[in-house]
């Protein structure tokens, strides 16, 4: 059997893995990378861009059929969604193609197919071993399937359903849809589904959408929004068993306690994401993993067996990361630097990450919320204030959401900031740049703000802590 040497073998081909082979390029090492599905992951294919290309579709068909502004007559767009779905895939054809397939070759490369390991320095692709000094794990995660009796045996959607090219990609609209799942791949989908004419349903176990990391106004706040389009929530709903009826998925559920049945042409699975480690052997590299299946990892992304690492979403949160590109793009860097430049090794930096869900208007998050300013010692002064405060909100129209900052009552440090609202996943980023550097509420008062702005809200909020924001005039300290 051949074998070929390198001095960094990666498992998988996403962004994380990407981020790594090209800096272990950028020391003059060779690397080699290893994938089953396209080439640059989950993110590039099924995931954030497939995602935002058709979720901004979904609001061009959403605006023109309900214009904010009276003099405008609501217009329905005529839609092929065939013919979307094609321009999706043209979409990230392209992309995949600048931003991954045409920087391979030089020092690195790919090998097609399964990769898993022989013994802690070597992995085998379908038959090819291929051997590293140091190894880096980036398989990253795959929808979680709940315990419903039945799911088995019918046909179901997960978030594969934005991938271009594979069978499970979705192609033709349902007329209706019931969403097991109330994350941000639930949201987004399902708000955009709606827009396009699918009678959606969602179902979310908790008593309240995005109870878990949120402050408590988000959950109420969103499903407001959802509601008042049109989307239907079932909260303290869990889905029981499964079924297939005549063209139909008849899903049998407990809401609130009571029994119920539901039953819709497709059925879409959003319940969270595992990480990629049982198909792996991971047992013949002697790696331990948690208790959510990810790689246990010391601050410098390495595991118990010192040359090999990993990063992305195959270490869930360890460390305080999160499932999301730009982290495991980051740290895999980072492993890169850490497993082959020799140099001092360079620590991963989760403190600040700003994070969004692209419903629309979008949630935006940074740092602590307020129950984690209290649990971290923080004596916390913090506020939300409706967007109807914020001059852009009025002028154009949309004073839907909220902003809340927290900070720290005694010092006046920013320690979190929660944004939705009109361009909140744009905003967010002055927010973690002022995490980033340690910014105190009169940082925010006194940047001058583009006026009228979105981010203004930071401002506005910064203020409140000082004044009444409801008598300001309009470019108001
Ligand atoms: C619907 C959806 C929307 C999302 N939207 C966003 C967003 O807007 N912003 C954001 O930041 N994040 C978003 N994410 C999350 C983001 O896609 C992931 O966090 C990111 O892709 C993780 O990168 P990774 O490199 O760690 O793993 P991946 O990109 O998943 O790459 C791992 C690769 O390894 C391959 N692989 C696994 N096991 C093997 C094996 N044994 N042999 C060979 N290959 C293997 C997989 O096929 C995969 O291609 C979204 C995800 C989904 C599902």
């Amino acid at each position: 059997m051949s074998v070929k040497k390198f001095d960094l073998v990666i498992l998988g081909s996403g962004s994380t893995a990407f981020a790594a082979a090209l800096r272990a390029q950028e020391l003059g090492k060779t690397a080699v990378m290893t994938e089953e599905r396209a080439i640059g992951g989950t993110c590039v294919n099924r995931g954030c861009l497939p995602s935002k290309n058709l979720i901004e579709a979904a609001k061009l068909v959403y605006d023109a059929r309900h214009p904010r502004y009276p003099g405008l007559e609501p217009t329905p767009l005529a839609m092929n969604f065939r013919t979307l779905v094609e321009q999706k895939d043209e979409v990230i054809a392209a992309y995949r193609e600048k931003k991954y397939e045409s920087l391979l070759g030089g020092k690195f490369q790919i090998e097609k197919g399964h990769a898993q390991f022989v013994d802690p320095h070597t992995v085998e692709v379908d038959g090819r071993q291929l051997r590293g000094d140091a190894i880096l794990i980036a398989t990253g995660s795959r929808p979680v399937l709940p315990a419903i009796s039945g799911l088995a045996e019918v046909r179901y959607l997960t978030s594969d359903l934005l991938s271009s090219g594979e069978s499970v990609e979705m192609t033709e609209l349902p007329r209706s849809l019931v969403i097991v799942g109330g994350g941000y791949v639930a949201l987004e989908l399902g708000q955009m589904f709606h827009r396009f004419g699918v009678k959606v349903t969602l179902l979310e176990r908790s008593k309240e959408l995005l109870t878990l990391g949120y402050e408590p106004e988000v959950g109420p706040a969103v499903r407001r929004i959802l509601e008042e389009e049109g989307v239907e929530i079932l909260t303290d709903a869990v889905p029981k068993t499964a079924r297939a009826g005549p063209g139909s998925v008849v899903v049998a559920l407990q809401v609130d306690g009571a029994a119920r049945e539901l039953s819709a042409k497709q059925l879409l699975i959003a319940t969270g994401r595992r990480p990629n480690t049982d198909e792996i052997a991971i047992e013949k590299s002697s790696v331990a993993l948690g208790d959510q299946s990810q790689v246990l990892v010391d601050e410098h992304l390495q595991t118990n067996v010192p040359h090999i690492f990993a990063a992305g979403d195959v270490i869930g949160t360890e460390l305080g990361s999160q499932m999301a590109t730009p982290v495991g793009s980051q740290d895999g860097g980072i492993v890169a630097h850490n497993a082959l430049s020799g140099a001092p090794r360079r620590r991963v930096n989760h403190r600040v990450i700003p994070r969004a869900i692209f419903i629309d208007p979008p949630l935006a998050v940074v740092g602590m919320n307020e129950k984690e300013a209290v649990a971290a010692g923080h004596r916390c002064w913090c506020r939300a204030l409706p967007m109807s405060l914020v001059p852009r909100a009025g002028a154009i129209r949309d004073t839907r959401g909220f902003v809340k900052m927290v900070a720290d009552a005694r010092t006046h440090e920013v320690l979190g900031v929660t944004m939705l609202g009109n361009s909140a996943a744009e905003v967010i980023h002055e927010a973690a740049m002022g995490l980033r550097l340690g910014a105190k509420l009169h940082d925010f008062i006194d940047l001058l703000h583009v006026y009228p702005t979105m981010a203004e809200a930071l401002k506005i909020a910064a203020i409140s802590r000082f004044k009444d924001p409801a008598k300001l005039s309009c470019c108001a300290e």
